[in-house]
């Protein structure tokens, strides 16, 4: 089987920990940047070929900064995310805004800044039209086919279950009324399924949508601008797992490319991605020490990290692979629970995982965390959200975020008892005294 290392030295980890309390995530620049290339590389064929980072994996603007160098620009679905994009200067082209359920003023906003917009329902036309005034010249339209997303090996995923995009019919609809308001391209986006492990994923998408961007054509007579096919990339979270290969991905989608655009006399068609996972979902860990050990009716290794840090496990019973650093070499032999400190018994980074025996005072390193993980994080139990650190190429640090305090916590409540001053307060918890954790 695969070995699944850290992509830091347990020197470089161990250090980092004297530097930065744990928990914290810990990003790899350079793997990120090895991302950036390949993927520019895999759809250097085609016409004006854009990724936007989904922003919601990884909002962290060193990250996107990065990503910007290789000419990704940013997919936002929210005001926050927009106003993240507008801090860092990026607009226009660079942005695509595709929302669902779009809260009032999301479009002007969206507007305002040059976004193209993609539409997840009909009756969002006129929602656009009455925040912005006018249509853009170009509108993108979220395809959803209904059924079972399948292939020869299996299905990808059932977008009749998915909230999200406009039935065939729908589309056709929406892209004529655009064209009679006045609307000269359309886009078409799709995102059909979720963490896909296989290279045929994409161009099957790109082959459906190809169709119906053929379709639309010639039956709406609109000019298709693009092809957005959105996120669903996955990686290989278990050391078991086959790896996508991004070069065979891209080459599958050039051939339904030239299978189906180019005879329709569709060869300018730009094609778009918004990869979360994908571009960085490999390139962190989460660092974290054991705080205590049990042994009850299972074994407990307890860390500093909890739920708050890393939300998957508990949400979707994501499997990411843990690292014991300093045991690689011994047998893993244990059969652990790994707990955080949330009064929730859902709050397991793993379960039943075999490990080599660990000890309070352990750092562990959570694997494949750099998307969708310190960003999902959240605030139950009054826990608060790690620190993020970003690992340069050259082997040197720097804290691209904050660990959030006490103050943060109780910023939103405006209305504290007369007379508690909280910074005070918190001076004085940090105070109090800590002793080492007992070692067993
Ligand atoms: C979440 C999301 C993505 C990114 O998905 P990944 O699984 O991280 O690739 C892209 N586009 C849209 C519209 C999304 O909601």
């Amino acid at each position: 089987m695969a070995q699944k290392r850290p992509f830091a030295t347990n020197e470089q980890i161990e250090a980092l920990a004297r530097v930065y309390p744990t928990p914290f995530y810990l990003y790899d620049e350079a793997g990120i940047r090895r991302t950036a290339e390949a993927l520019t590389s895999a759809f250097s064929w085609a016409p004006s070929f854009r990724e936007y980072f989904a922003v919601k994996a990884t909002p962290n603007p060193a990250i996107i900064s990065i990503l910007a160098e290789y000419g990704c620009g940013v997919d936002c679905s929210s005001a926050c995310e927009l106003l993240m994009a507008e801090a860092l200067g990026i607009s226009g082209e660079q942005i695509m805004f595709c929302s669902n359920d779009t809260p009032a003023g999301e479009f002007a906003h969206a507007g305002r800044l040059g976004a193209t917009i993609i539409l997840d329902d009909e009756t969002h036309i006129d929602a656009l039209l009455a925040e912005q005034g006018a249509l853009p010249e170009r509108v993108g339209l979220r395809f959803n086919p209904g059924g079972d997303f399948d292939f020869a090996n299996g299905i990808f995923g059932r977008p009749e279950e998915a909230k999200f995009g406009l039935t065939e019919d729908q589309l056709l609809e929406a892209a004529t009324r655009l064209r009679e308001l006045g609307v000269e391209q359309i886009g078409l986006h799709a995102l059909l399924a979720s963490n896909t492990l296989t290279n045929e994923y994409y161009p099957a998408l790109a082959r459906r949508l190809f169709r119906l961007a053929v379709r639309l054509q010639a039956e709406c007579g609109i000019r298709i601008a693009f092809v957005d096919l959105s996120g669903g990339v996955g990686i290989d979270y278990r050391p078991e797992d086959e790896p996508n290969d991004i070069a065979a991905i891209g080459a599958g989608v050039r051939r339904a490319y030239e299978e189906v655009l180019v005879p329709a006399g569709l060869d300018d068609v730009a094609i778009f991605t918004e990869l979360g996972r994908f571009m960085t979902g490999p390139h962190a860990l989460l660092i974290t020490r054991v705080i205590h050990t049990k042994e009850t009716y299972r074994n407990y290794l307890g860390v500093d990290a909890c739920a708050s840090n890393l939300m998957r496990p508990m949400l979707y019973g994501a499997y990411h692979h843990i690292t014991v650093l300093g045991r690689e070499d011994e047998p893993a032999c244990v059969r652990y629970d790994v707990t955080g400190m949330l009064c929730e018994n859902s709050d397991k980074l793993a379960v039943d995982r075999l490990l080599p025996r660990a000890q309070v005072g352990d750092l562990l390193a959570i694997h494949d965390v750099g998307a969708h993980g310190h960003s999902m994080g959240y605030t139950y139990n009054g826990r608060l959200r790690s620190a993020e650190v970003l690992l340069d190429a050259d082997g040197s640090h720097r804290l691209i975020r904050r660990a959030e305090t006490p103050l943060d916590y109780f910023a939103t409540l405006d209305v504290l008892p007369i007379g508690s001053d909280l910074a005070a307060l918190v001076r004085r918890s940090e105070g109090e005294p800590k002793g080492k954790p007992a070692r067993p």
